[in-house]
C-alpha cells in the first residue's frame, strides 16, 4: 500500500516553475487553489490566466481512487484502452456493497458471499493493471485515501462524490464519473471548468462540545445545497490552522453537500503531524521544502475579498454545536435552538438510533471524543436510550481504537460495531421494521440525510451532527436534549450531566493494524486473467464500439422526441438498476425510461415504426437494432444535466442510437457522448425541434467533411412524403472528430498503441 514517494517528488519539483509562470499570467497574488490547479495543467506551464467559472481547462491529476460500485464500469472501460498499466497510481476500495445488519463479522461474511463475482472481478482487474486493491472490510475509500495516499498540493480524481475529503490534507480532490477515471488511467488529460473560489476565513478556536463537523454544518446553512456549485471552497486563517487534519477532512468531505467542486485547506503543522502519525514523515519533509507553495499567498489571506469570488467568516470560539436536518443537510440548527425546532415542526422527539462513523467522521479524534461520552454514561449509570452503532472508516482506525479500549467502552453502552464500510450511510442497512414506514427520528455523523437514504423509509427523519452530539443524544434517547445545558436521570434516579467530550487527535501509542486489507498489484500483470463469468447478470466485458462506416447516416428512425427535463436520471435511472452498473446489456434496459415522449406525454412509451405499435423505449430500440436500423433521440434544453454517469452515454451507443439532437446539452453529458463515439448535435434554430414528427425517417448529412465549427445537415422525411432539411451545430474539435471516426475515444487510444 506504499504511497508513491517518487511521484510526489516529481509533483513538488515542478511547483516552483509552474507557480512562477502562473504568477506572471494571473498578475496578482495566488490562492492555494490556483497554485494547485496551475501546477497540474496538462500542457505544462501556464500560458494564460483562466476565467473562473468560464474556461474549460485540461489537467493532469496525480491519482485516481475508485469505490467498488463505480469502479466496475470505469475498469471495464479501461480494459478497452489496451494499456498494460494504469498511467497514474490508482486504487479500488470495496466499501459500498456491504450491508449492515447484525455487526461487522457476520455482515462482512455475507457481503463476501453475495458480491463475490464483483469482488473477484475488481481484485483481478486491479492485479492485472497495477492498481492497488482494498478488500471488503479494509475501510471506506475516503478514510483509507486520507490515511495512505492524500498529500498536500496533489490533485486526485475519485469516482465518488465525497472524494473532496482529501482536501483536509491539502489536496484538490474531485468526484467524477467512471469515464473520467478511465481517461486519466489511460493517460488522457482531464477537463474541468476553472472553478470560482469561495474563501472561508476561520478565526478563534474550537472548544468544549463544538467540533470540526460544526464548521461545515454552519457553512451548509449559509451556502445551502446549491451555494457552492462550480466553486472550490478554500479555508484559511488562524482557526483553520488550529484544526486537526482529520477535522479538516470532515469539513472538506461534507463540502459536497453544498455542491462545491471540492474544498481545501493549506498545508500546516497539523498536516505534518498527521502525515507523521500515519507513517509518512518523508512526505512531510518534502512538503516542508515547498511549504510556501502549499498555502495561499499572504496578500490573499490579508484581503480575501479582493481575491475570492465570495468570502465567509466564522469565529470558531463562538461556534455552537449544530444539528442539521431533517431531509436536507443545509437546514442548520444551533443546538440551543434545536429543541424548539423539533417541537414546533412536530418531528419525532424520541430518538430511535444514533449512528457514528462513516467516511465523514471516523477519525481517531472523533472516536476518542465520542468514547469519552460513552465512558461517562457507563460511569454515571446512564443507560443509552437509543440504539447506537459505530462504523469505523478503516481497519487501521478500527484496530487502533479497539486496542485503546474505545470499542469496549461503546459495547458497555450498548453500541454495535458495524463493518468498516458505507453501510447505513448509503442505504445498505437492513434496518428491522423500516418497511413499516413509521415516522421516526435517527441522527448520524454522516454527511447526507435525504429522505430514504439510510433505511429506505421516507418517514425516517434523519439529522446530521458531530459524533459527540450524536452520542450525547443517543444516550438521552431524545432529540430535545441539549447536553450543554440539560441533565439526565440515571439508573439511581439521580440527575447527572455529561461533561464536555475529550479526545486525542492522534493515538499516543501510534496507529496499529494487523491486516489492513490491502492487495498490491502484480509486478507483471500480463499473465493475470480477469475473472468475469459469461453467465453473470452483474458484470459483462465490453466490446469495442464499431468505427464510423465512412458515409452519411441515412434512413435513421426517430426513437423518442423527449420533452422538457431529461437528466441523466431520466436517461439511466439509478435505484435498483445500480446492481447492473457493471453489465452494459442489462443496465441498458433502463435507457430513457424516465424521458417524457413529446407525442403522448407519457414515459417509456414510444412508437415502433417497424410495427406501428407502442412499446417501452429500450425494447423498441432493441427491435431497431435487431433490424440493423440506426435511430436518433431528439431532446429539449440542457439535455443530460445531473450526474457525470457514463451509462447515460454508453447505453444509447450500445443499443444502436446514432445521434442525440437537442436544443442544448449539459456539457459533461455532451462530452461523454462524444467519448463514446456518438453524434451530439444541437438545433441551429431551436424552433426546428417542432419540425420533428413521430414517424420521421432521418438522414444526417455532411459527415464525410465533418470538421470543427462546420454545421451538419439533418433531413426529416415525414410520412406524408414531405421533408424538412435543417442545419445543426456541434462542438467537436478535431480530436473529438477522431473519436467519432474511430468509434470511441478508447478505440482511438487503442489504435495509437
Ligand atoms: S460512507 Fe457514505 S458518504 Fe462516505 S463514501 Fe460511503 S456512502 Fe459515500
Amino acid at each position: 500500500m506504499a504511497f508513491d514517494i517518487n511521484m510526489i517528488k516529481e509533483v513538488y519539483a515542478r511547483y516552483p516553475e509552474r507557480i512562477e509562470a502562473a504568477r506572471k499570467v494571473v498578475g496578482k497574488p495566488l490562492t492555494l487553489t490556483e497554485k494547485i490547479l496551475y501546477a497540474h495543467l496538462s500542457e505544462g506551464v501556464a500560458s494564460q490566466a483562466y476565467s473562473r467559472g468560464v474556461s474549460y481547462v485540461d489537467f493532469q491529476p496525480d491519482r485516481v481512487a475508485m469505490q467498488d460500485a463505480t469502479a466496475q464500469m470505469a475498469l471495464l472501460q479501461f480494459m478497452q484502452a489496451g494499456k498494460n498499466q494504469a498511467a497514474v497510481p490508482s486504487t479500488v476500495h470495496c466499501d459500498h456493497l456491504i450491508q449492515a445488519e447484525v455487526g461487522a463479522v457476520t455482515d462482512l461474511a455475507k457481503a463476501n458471499d453475495k458480491n463475490k463475482e464483483v469482488y473477484d472481478f475488481l481484485s483481478s482487474v486491479s492485479n492485472k493493471y497495477g492498481i492497488g486493491f482494498w478488500k471488503p472490510g479494509a475501510g471506506i475509500i475516503h478514510q483509507v485515501v486520507l490515511e495512505n495516499y492524500a498529500f498536500p498540493g496533489g490533485m486526485m480524481i475519485g469516482t465518488d462524490s465525497h472524494t473532496p475529503n482529501a482536501g483536509g490534507l491539502g489536496m484538490v480532490a474531485i468526484g467524477v464519473g467512471g469515464a473520467d477515471a478511465c481517461d486519466v488511467m489511460a493517460g488522457l488529460p482531464w477537463e474541468l471548468k476553472f472553478p470560482k473560489l469561495i474563501g472561508v476565513k476561520l478565526t478563534g478556536k474550537l472548544s468544549g462540545w463544538t467540533a470540526a463537523k460544526d464548521v461545515i454544518l454552519k457553512v451548509a446553512g449559509i451556502l445551502t445545497v446549491k451555494g457552492g456549485t462550480g466553486a472550490i471552497v478554500e479555508y484559511f486563517g488562524d482557526g483553520a490552522r488550529s484544526l486537526s487534519a482529520t477535522g479538516k477532512g470532515t469539513i472538506c468531505n461534507m463540502g459536497a453537500e453544498i455542491g462545491a467542486t471540492t474544498s481545501i485547506f493549506g498545508y500546516d503543522e497539523k498536516s505534518a503531524a498527521y502525515l507523521e502519525g500515519t507513517g509518512r514523515a518523508d512526505i512531510a519533509t518534502l512538503a516542508n521544502g515547498i511549504a510556501s507553495h502549499l498555502t495561499g499567498d499572504d496578500e490573499v489571506y490579508a484581503n480575501p475579498e479582493k481575491y475570492f469570488d465570495q468570502v465567509i467568516e466564522i469565529n470558531l470560539s463562538e461556534l455552537e454545536p449544530h444539528v442539521n436536518g431533517p431531509f436536507t443537510p443545509d437546514l442548520a440548527w444551533p443546538i440551543s435552538k434545536f429543541a424548539a425546532a423539533v417541537k414546533e415542526n412536530g418531528w419525532p422527539a424520541k430518538l430511535d438510533v444514533g449512528l457514528i462513523g462513516s467516511c465523514t467522521n471516523s477519525s481517531y479524534e472523533d472516536i476518542s471524543r465520542a468514547a469519552s461520552l460513552a465512558q461517562q454514561a457507563v460511569d454515571k449509570k446512564l443507560v443509552a436510550k437509543s440504539e447506537y452503532t459505530i462504523t469505523p472508516g478503516s481497519e487501521q482506525v478500527r484496530f487502533t481504537v479497539d486496542r485503546d479500549g474505545f470499542l469496549d467502552t461503546f459495547g458497555q453502552m450498548g453500541g454495535v460495531v458495524l463493518a468498516n464500510a458505507c453501510g447505513p450511510c448509503i442505504g445498505q442497512w437492513a434496518r428491522h421494521g423500516a418497511d413499516k414506514q413509521e415516522k421516526n427520528s435517527i441522527i448520524t455523523s454522516f454527511n447526507r440525510n435525504f429522505a430514504k437514504r439510510a433505511d429506505g423509509n421516507p418517514n425516517t427523519h434523519a439529522f446530521v451532527a458531530s459524533p459527540e452530539i450524536v452520542t450525547a443524544l443517543a444516550i438521552a434517547g431524545d432529540l430535545t436534549f441539549n447536553p450543554l445545558t440539560d441533565s439526565l436521570t440515571n439508573e439511581d434516579g439521580q440527575q447527572v450531566r455529561l461533561e464536555e467530550p475529550r479526545g486525542l487527535e492522534l493515538p499516543t501509542l501510534g496507529f496499529a493494524v494487523e491486516d489492513a486489507g490491502y492487495q498490491a498489484p502484480a509486478e507483471d500483470g500480463s499473465k493475470v486473467n480477469v475473472s468475469v463469468s459469461p453467465t453473470s447478470d452483474r458484470l459483462q466485458l465490453l466490446e469495442s464500439f464499431k468505427a464510423w462506416e465512412g458515409t452519411d447516416l441515412k434512413g435513421l428512425k426517430l426513437l423518442i422526441k423527449a420533452k422538457g427535463k431529461c437528466t441523466t436520471d431520466h436517461i439511466s435511472m439509478a435505484g435498483p438498476w445500480l446492481r447492473f452498473r457493471g453489465h452494459l446489456d442489462n443496465i441498458s434496459n433502463n435507457m430513457l425510461i424516465g424521458a417524457v415522449n413529446a407525442f403522448n406525454d407519457q414515459t417509456n412509451k414510444v412508437k415502433n415504426q417497424l410495427t406501428g405499435e407502442f412499446g417501452e423505449v429500450p425494447a423498441t430500440q432493441r427491435a431497431y437494432k435487431a433490424a440493423g436500423i440506426g435511430t436518433i433521440v431528439v431532446g429539449d434544453e440542457n439535455y443530460g444535466e445531473g450526474s457525470s454517469r457514463e451509462h447515460a452515454a454508453m447505453e444509447p451507443r450500445f443499443l444502436g442510437v446514432r445521434a442525440i439532437l437537442v436544443k442544448s446539452f449539459a456539457r459533461i453529458h455532451e462530452t461523454n457522448l462524444k467519448k463514446q463515439g456518438m453524434l451530439a448535435l444541437t438545433f441551429a434554430n431551436p424552433s426546428d425541434y417542432e419540425l420533428v414528427k413521430e414517424d420521421d425517417t432521418i438522414d444526417i448529412v455532411g459527415l464525410t467533411t465533418f470538421a470543427p465549427d462546420k454545421q451538419l445537415q439533418v433531413v426529416f422525411h415525414h410520412s406524408d412524403g414531405t421533408s424538412d432539411t435543417i442545419n445543426v451545430n456541434h462542438t467537436y474539435n478535431q480530436g473529438q472528430i477522431e473519436w467519432f471516426i474511430a468509434g470511441s475515444a478508447l478505440n482511438l487510444i487503442k489504435e495509437g498503441l
